[in-house]
């Protein structure tokens, strides 16, 4: 089911007045010292990236996801802390528990997420046998240098944020491969699909999703020419298949940020780009990374505050 996107925009003011409004509300909970614990999505599915905001405390909290530990940063009005669904959850209900030692009187708040079914589409694809056949000793050994490259690129001290709006689309293009697609190759080789292929013609601009550091430009044999964004928060996001780099490792970005060219480097039927999001060492359904409100407000402390 292809879906029609457009270009980094600015969210709607009317989109954005729930948010408002529960801010509002907010702060008078805040005044009176009332702490407030509030969950994104509200109603979410496996696979999808979560995010836990707490307000009206002065000091960070400690909380979990199901048995999964959070971790928290401070936000210009509270600490919030990015996770994860695993693909393989079932469908159910989620606790979210967070405390807090501050003030005379210790803090409990809990929550529950609703996850339902994920309903993955499935689809069959043909690729060149050399990516279905066990490959040869030297392809094997190049994917283990890759794969160690990539724990390497993902093994970043966890951070605050270093950005300060939401996520924005990192191109123009209709979406041709949804996060969770289930796929056999060639009738054979099963997997799932841990991003969102965006099409585009080999040479068109690709931009990062939001600020960051690149930790990543490097030609892999299945991702291909590769660019990876450490965003803090124990976020990154990838983008596959490029034709050319624009940035180098290191290198700071902002949002929109001209990042490479789409290609068809790698294991691709054609040019097109895989645009992952990796949360809490999960791939996370991007879609539902952009539709998170992280309140706009630039982080209380950044990175470049401690460099
Ligand atoms: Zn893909």
């Amino acid at each position: 089911m292809p879906t029609h996107i457009s270009a980094p925009v600015p969210i709607p003011t009317l989109r954005r007045l729930p948010f408002l409004l529960l801010a509002l509300g907010l702060s008078a909970y805040a005044a009176e010292g009332r702490p407030l614990l509030s969950l994104q999505p509200t109603i979410a599915r496996p696979g999808d990236p979560v995010l836990v905001t707490v307000r009206g405390l002065s000091e960070a909290p400690t909380g979990t996801i199901g048995e999964r530990p959070l971790r928290f940063y401070p936000v210009r009005e509270g600490f919030q802390a990015l996770t994860g669904l695993p693909v393989e959850l079932a469908p159910g209900a989620v606790q979210v528990k967070v405390s807090a030692p501050s003030g005379t009187v210790p803090v409990e708040l809990t929550e529950t997420l609703n996850v339902v079914a994920a309903g993955w589409p499935s689809r069959t694809l043909k690729v060149a046998n050399k990516f279905v056949k066990p490959p040869p000793p030297e392809v094997q050994a190049r994917m283990e240098q890759d794969k160690a490259a990539f724990a390497a690129a993902f093994g970043q001290p966890f951070a605050p944020p270093l950005f300060g709006e939401n996520f924005a689309w990192p191109r123009q293009g209709r979406i041709t491969a949804p996060y969770g697609d289930l796929r056999t190759y060639n009738g054979k080789k099963q997997s799932q699909h841990y991003g969102t292929d965006l099409d585009g013609a080999t040479g068109t601009p690709v931009y990062a999703a939001n600020a960051g550091t690149v930790v990543m430009t490097r030609d892999n044999f299945a991702a291909g020419n590769t660019v990876l964004v450490h965003h803090g928060a124990g976020l990154y996001t990838s983008y596959f298949h490029l034709s050319a780099f624009d940035v180098k490792d290191g290198e700071r970005v902002e949002r929109g940020q001209l990042l490479g060219k789409v290609g068809g480097t790698g294991r691709v039927t054609g040019p097109h780009l895989h645009w992952g999001v990796k949360v809490d060492d999960m791939w996370v359904d991007g879609e539902t990374l952009l539709k998170l409100d992280f309140g706009t407000a630039p982080p209380a402390v950044t990175q470049r505050d401690k460099e």
